[in-house]
């Protein structure tokens, strides 16, 4: 499997993102996409079968290109990675999430949900100000009715942000009825953002809640944060003048 970025940089600015710290530089072309999948499968001699489009930017910010590259991708004349094997990952862009089920390609959609409530979604999406939870879910309950495809929602726990009893109540009362699961992630610590990771207990506490109310929920592995190496650190180090 591998993670592949749509954008250098982005421009969706969540508060907790360290790409989205670094702000936006320019869209991917479906060829530099495309790259970014052959230059793996060479460097490490296999053939890659899995892709989440979950690395830098939005990609329904980039979207004509990135259908394009959905479409060359999935091609038997391009990589042949069937649909069910790709996911697309968005924080949130409601109308091209109608678009994109109206397209019903069965690819996975992946909604980076963060918060139960518009009032801890305002604060760490900015994305949320223009269209809030509720709009993005009646979104995402369209997209599972016309696609018949699950929804993963991701849910980066931050410590006394996001991650109480309440919030996990909340969170469970408002997936009910949309065919969902849901990724709980220990957010990464970010220099600068004032965030810290929820503890292993919290997470147990939250996962158990959601199962309590009937939502699947799974914690994510989280690798390289250790040496700010994991989603967008790199780069954002590179840029403050580490090494690399
Ligand atoms: S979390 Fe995703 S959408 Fe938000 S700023 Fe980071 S890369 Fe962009």
């Amino acid at each position: 499997s591998m993670c592949i970025s749509t954008q250098v940089g982005c421009n969706m600015g969540c508060t907790f993102c360290a790409t989205g710290k670094s702000g936006f530089s320019r869209d991917l072309l479906p060829s530099e996409m495309i790259s970014e999948i052959q230059t793996a499968q060479k460097d490490i001699g296999e053939r890659i079968s899995n892709v989440v489009l979950m690395g830098m930017g939005e990609p329904l910010d980039n979207y004509k290109n990135v259908l394009r590259f959905l479409e060359l991708v999935s091609s038997e004349n391009g990589l042949n990675i069937g649909m069910r094997h790709i996911s697309l990952s968005t924080c949130g862009l409601v109308e091209k999430i109608y678009d994109l089920a109206d397209r019903k390609l069965q690819l996975t959609l992946s909604v980076s949900l963060h918060a139960p409530n518009d009032e801890i979604r305002s604060r760490t999406m900015p994305v949320n100000r223009k269209w809030n939870v509720e709009q993005l879910l009646k979104a995402c309950r369209y997209y599972s009715d016309v696609t018949g495809r699950r929804i993963s929602f991701e849910y980066a726990m931050i410590s006394g942000v996001n991650d109480s009893d309440a919030c996990a109540n909340e969170l469970a009362s408002r997936l009910r009825g949309i065919i969902a699961h849901v990724n709980l992630i220990p957010v990464n610590d970010v220099t600068g953002t004032g965030y810290r990771k929820s503890g292993e207990e919290r997470l147990r506490k939250f996962t158990a809640i959601l199962e309590k109310r009937g939502i699947t929920a799974t914690v994510r592995r989280t690798l390289g944060s250790d040496i700010e190496a994991s989603c967008g650190q790199l780069r954002r180090r590179n840029e403050q003048g580490g090494t690399v």
